[in-house]
C-alpha cells in the first residue's frame, strides 16, 4: 500500500520561471489537476536560503502552500558540470544575472571550462521536486540525467542551459528536442522511464501521488 498522499483537485505551481511553468503543465496533463501557477497568484518569490535543491524546493512549496491553502508544487532545478566541482549547481539561475540572459549564463560556463583547459564536459541535471499540503505535510521526488556540455550552444528549444545540455544516448541538445522528446515519457508504457531529470523525477511523484483521469 502506497504511503504518499494522493495529489487531487487544484494545486498550485510554485515557480515564476515560464520554461519550468510550461514543462510542469505538460507533465500533469494526464492527470486531470488544475494549475495555477504562483505567477499567476502574484505570489512574493521567497528567498532560496537552503544548501540543497530539495531544501529549495520544499522553502518554495511551503510558501506557496501556506499563502494559498492550496497544495503547492515546486521544482528546484541546476545545472552540475563535473571540472567545475559541480558549478554553477545551486546557483544555476543566478548566473543568468537579473536580466536572465541564459546565452551568458551559457557563454559563463563555456568560459570556466577554457580557464581551466578543462576536457573533460561531463554534467548532469538535477531536479527535486516538492509538493507541500497547507498543513505542512510534504514530499520529495527527485531525478537526474547526465549527459555533456556542449559548445556552442544548438537549438532553439526549451530553455535556460537547455542548447548546451546533450544528454546521454541522444546526438541533439536539449535545445534541439521537442518537450516530448526532452520529457521522453511514454505513459502507455508502465516502465517508469523517462528523459530529463524533471520528466524523471515527475514519473516518481506520479507513481507516489497522482491518478490518471
Ligand atoms: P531554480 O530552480 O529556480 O533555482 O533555477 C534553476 C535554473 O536551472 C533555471 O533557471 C534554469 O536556468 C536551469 N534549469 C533547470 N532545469 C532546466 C532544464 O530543464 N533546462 C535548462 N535549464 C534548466
Amino acid at each position: 500500500m502506497s504511503a504518499h498522499r494522493p495529489l487531487t483537485g487544484r494545486i498550485v505551481i510554485a515557480t515564476h520561471n515560464a520554461g519550468k511553468l510550461r514543462e510542469m503543465q505538460e507533465l500533469l496533463a494526464p492527470f486531470g489537476i488544475e494549475a495555477v501557477s504562483a505567477g499567476e497568484l502574484g505570489l512574493p518569490v521567497p528567498d532560496e536560503t537552503g544548501h540543497m535543491f530539495a531544501e529549495n524546493a520544499a522553502i518554495k512549496a511551503q510558501a506557496a502552500a501556506k499563502a494559498t491553502g492550496l497544495p503547492a508544487l515546486s521544482d528546484d532545478s541546476g545545472l552540475c558540470v563535473d571540472a567545475l566541482d559541480g558549478a554553477p549547481g545551486l546557483f544555476t539561475a543566478d548566473w543568468a544575472g537579473p536580466k536572465k540572459d541564459f546565452h551568458a549564463a551559457m557563454e559563463r560556463v563555456e568560459r570556466e571550462l577554457q580557464k581551466r583547459e578543462a576536457t573533460d564536459r561531463r554534467a548532469h541535471f538535477v531536479s527535486a521536486l516538492v509538493i507541500a499540503w497547507p498543513d505542512g505535510h510534504e514530499e520529495l521526488f527527485e531525478g537526474r540525467v547526465f549527459g555533456r556540455v556542449v559548445w556552442p550552444p544548438r537549438g532553439e528549444k526549451g530553455f535556460g542551459y537547455d542548447p548546451m545540455f546533450q544528454p546521454d544516448g541522444y546526438a541533439e541538445t536539449f535545445g534541439e528536442l521537442t518537450s516530448e522528446q526532452k520529457h521522453g515519457i511514454d505513459w502507455s508504457k508502465a516502465d517508469g522511464k523517462a528523459s530529463s531529470h524533471r520528466a524523471r523525477a515527475f514519473v516518481k511523484l506520479a507513481a507516489g501521488c497522482l491518478r490518471r483521469t
